[in-house]
């Protein structure tokens, strides 16, 4: 028995004394009629596409609020730089070319991917969540490797004006940033959103959870905000907003998007930890 299969023996004995989920039943019913009711290829493409339409925005919407909400501005990592009515409209057309020209043929792939490695669609084969978990989590450390080292390389002075000064537009970013990029680095970065899927995916419902969580933390790292009890924060060594929005306004450094162990090994944070200990110096704000 490796590591692995203990880990999960052990989570299983304590996930068998835990309440029953209220949400379990609903969402069998909803799974089933999903897969009932449409095809592999549909639910793959079309639903896959609905999903990360309703997903993106609706977890860009708090954010958007923020702006709106004076209480919240004590929350505004950059506060000498509101959001503008002007920059939001051009990240919302540029992030409509680019899920329905660029992301949706990639979308469309994932059908086939699951046709070629036999990878299930129904509610019997769902794993547990403790497995589905501990997947998702390998996802974040697989595109995490991938983001860091072709971030480093779109930084390049030879290419960065080419492909990576687009998504830098923003230099105090907001939730729907997280997607404004260059067609090149959409599938340049998107690629390490499949690499996780590759290693670990044993059900279909796996690249929703992940693709669920992907956006929740690249979402959370461009939202602009750093809000106290941010549950994404139970994530080990996770950058947070406040690592990424320093890139943003530094142009260099923290180039990993979910955990800061990369940074740190290769030293690429020291321009942020400076940052930090002079503002610490002024009595601002602490890291
Ligand atoms: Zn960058
Ligand atoms: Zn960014």
């Amino acid at each position: 028995m490796d590591v692995n299969d203990s880990l999960i023996t052990t989570v299983r004995l304590v996930a068998d004394y835990m309440p029953e989920n209220p949400l379990s039943g609903p969402f069998e019913a909803s799974w089933r009629s999903l897969t009932e009711n449409y095809t592999e290829y549909q639910i793959a493409t079309w639903w896959s596409l609905f999903y990360h339409e309703v997903t993106y925005f609706l977890i860009c919407l708090p954010g958007f609020l923020y702006q709106f909400l004076p209480f919240m501005q004590k929350y505004k990592i950059q506060q000498n730089k509101p959001e503008t009515w002007e920059g939001q409209l051009q990240c919302f057309k540029l992030l409509m070319f680019s899920h329905f020209f660029i992301q949706m043929p990639l979308i469309c792939g994932t059908y086939h991917f699951t046709q070629w490695f036999n990878i299930p669609y129904d509610y019997d084969s769902i794993p547990p969540w403790y497995v589905l978990g501990l997947q998702i989590f390998g996802c974040f450390v697989v595109e995490d490797v991938w983001h860091y080292f072709l971030h480093r390389v779109l930084h390049h002075k030879d290419y960065y004006k080419y492909v990576h000064k687009v998504h830098h537009n923003f230099q105090a970013p907001f939730g729907a940033v997280a997607e404004y990029a260059h067609p090149v680095e959409t599938v340049v970065l998107g690629t390490g959103f499949f690499l996780g899927i590759l290693f670990f995916c044993t059900h279909f419902l796996q690249m929703w959870v992940w693709g669920l969580f992907r956006l929740l933390e690249t979402i959370d790292v461009h939202s602009g905000y750093d809000i106290p009890y941010n549950p994404m924060h139970l994530l080990p060594c996770y950058t947070g907003a406040r690592f990424h929005d320093f890139h943003h306004m530094n142009f260099n450094g923290n180039y990993a998007p979910t955990f800061r162990w990369w940074d740190k090994l290769l030293g690429t944070d020291w321009q942020y930890k400076e940052y930090c200990s002079k503002l610490a110096k002024e009595g601002t704000k602490k890291d």
